[in-house]
């Protein structure tokens, strides 16, 4: 039972003004409870950060897979029945690209912010947070680079240290300084045409494969250990596992077949559209630790990129998170301190989505709470669910940020054929959401 809020009329705090922390103040607003959100934007910027826009994606522009057979594009469609702000804005906003969802980076932040600006319970604090007040009910969603003072703050509270590693950010390229004669237009296996391939001949890859091992590095820093995701390696770093590891990996030219030559290419380096305009394009899988001098040489010798005009550079960044299992209840709050959530990748989760539906999450249940309603927590077959059930679960030996994946559902009866399993956990799922959002209603 919780204890009736010492300042009842007092609006809830959300602390960070990213993915996470405008779908949770959406929200909360959403329920008719009044909201400050802190951002410390333009004031000051974390090493990733460079817009003063609310909502800014710091590297890829994708919000990834489309399909409700895949983890995250049924996470995506779950958090659309629950009227959220970040999928509307992605839906405004999108660009071609495939089967995933990628938007014009400037005008989903500015659909984000405005919507936000424009909402009479929302007030929109351009300052840092330093210190937690744990008596009121308050969202903490400063994502992987929060402030240092902000982190040291969370650390004392929860008396667990915090803990950073690192994610890479890919280069982009402007589309005008492409050499059209060498890359084509494709998507893999002939499914569309949103992807610009770069082909590699074997010699091409011998050289700029040799080049990119020669290629020095942004040497790490003396409190600063590498630990990297699996899912975003840099590219050096996967090369260096093997000649060919890249051929297989972010490299890989199968279902590619170049119209020049009518043969598949030895490998291929792909580029996806990054603004609305398709001016701009990222190199797909090239996060980098590269010195920004010899990221250009060396993509400079990737076929049709000769003359690119690099806009953005590679570059690495700290990410902090909470070890949330045993802190976090699958409320969003802390069992000791239950006006605390965090929200967004501070919580232990991996990627834009699942950080939007983290702050979706703790927006519904700091709504509830200075409502004086009893929280909720989302079926565990559900998306959602294996989110939360991944943050709070004391099982785990190695707690890491997780992108939401099949593996974290219950399992689906043993018969179900591979195949089906995907539209079998899409069922399940949303069958489970449409009772547990009645229940809510109730
Ligand atoms: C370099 C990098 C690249 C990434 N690339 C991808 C990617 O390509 N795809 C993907 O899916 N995920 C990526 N991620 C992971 C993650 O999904 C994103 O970082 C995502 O933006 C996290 O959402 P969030 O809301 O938790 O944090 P953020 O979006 O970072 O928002 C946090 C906000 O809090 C503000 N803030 C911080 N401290 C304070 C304070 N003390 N007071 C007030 N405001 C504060 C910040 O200015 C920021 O606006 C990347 C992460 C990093 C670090």
């Amino acid at each position: 039972m919780l204890k009736p809020d010492p300042c009842p009329s007092s609006p809830i705090t959300i602390i960070g003004g990213g993915l996470a922390g405008v779908e949770a103040a959406w929200q909360a607003a959403r329920r008719g409870v009044r909201v400050r959100l802190y951002e410390m934007k333009p004031r000051r910027f974390s090493p990733a950060h460079q817009s003063p826009l609310l909502g800014e994606l710091v590297c890829s522009n994708s919000l990834r897979a489309e399909a409700l057979e895949n983890a995250v594009g049924l996470l995506k469609e779950e958090m659309r029945r629950l009227g959220s702000l970040v999928m509307a804005a992605a839906q405004a906003t999108r660009v071609p690209a495939g089967k995933a969802l990628a938007v014009d980076r400037e005008a989903f932040a500015a659909h984000l912010t405005g919507a936000l600006e424009q909402e009479p319970l929302v007030e929109i604090i351009r300052e840092e947070v330093t210190e937690l007040d744990t008596r009121r009910t308050t969202i903490v969603a400063t994502g992987p680079l929060s402030s240092a003072a902000l982190a040291a703050a969370l650390a004392q509270v929860t008396g667990s240290e915090h803990l950073h590693f690192y994610d890479a950010i890919a280069p982009i390229v402007a589309a005008d300084s492409l050499d059209m004669s060498k890359v084509f237009r494709a998507s893999r296996y002939g499914v569309g045409d949103d992807y610009l391939n770069c082909p590699f001949n074997e010699e091409e890859y011998a050289a700029f494969y040799e080049a990119l091992m020669a290629a020095e590095q942004v040497p790490l820093k003396s409190f600063e250990e590498p630990r990297y995701f699996e899912g975003c390696l840099p590219l050096e770093v996967m090369a260096a596992r093997g000649y060919l590891t890249l051929v297989y990996g972010p490299l890989k030219p199968v279902g590619l077949i170049d119209p020049h030559t009518g043969r598949q290419p030895f490998a291929v380096a792909q580029l996806r559209q990054e603004n609305r305009e398709g001016t701009l394009y990222n190199l797909v899988g090239f996060q980098t630790k590269l010195k920004y001098g010899e990221q250009e040489r060396v993509f400079r010798l990737i076929p049709g990129l000769e003359r690119a005009e690099f806009v953005r550079l590679g570059s690495i960044h700290r990410n902090t998170f909470i070890r949330s299992p045993g802190l976090l209840s699958s409320h969003l709050n802390f069992r000791e301190y239950p006006r605390l959530f965090l929200a967004g990748q501070i919580s232990g989760v991996e990627g834009y989505v699942e950080s939007a539906a983290m702050g979706l999450l703790a927006g519904i249940n700091a709504a509830r709470q200075a409502g004086q309603k009893p929280l909720v927590a989302p079926p565990r077959p559900t998306a959602l669910g294996a989110l939360v059930g991944h943050l709070t679960n004391t099982a785990t030996q190695d707690f890491q940020p997780m992108n939401v994946n099949f593996g974290l559902f219950p399992p689906l009866p043993e018969r179900t054929p591979k195949k089906l399993r995907g539209a079998a956990h899409a069922a399940r799922a949303l069958a489970e959401l449409e009772a547990w959002q009645k229940e809510m209603e109730e």
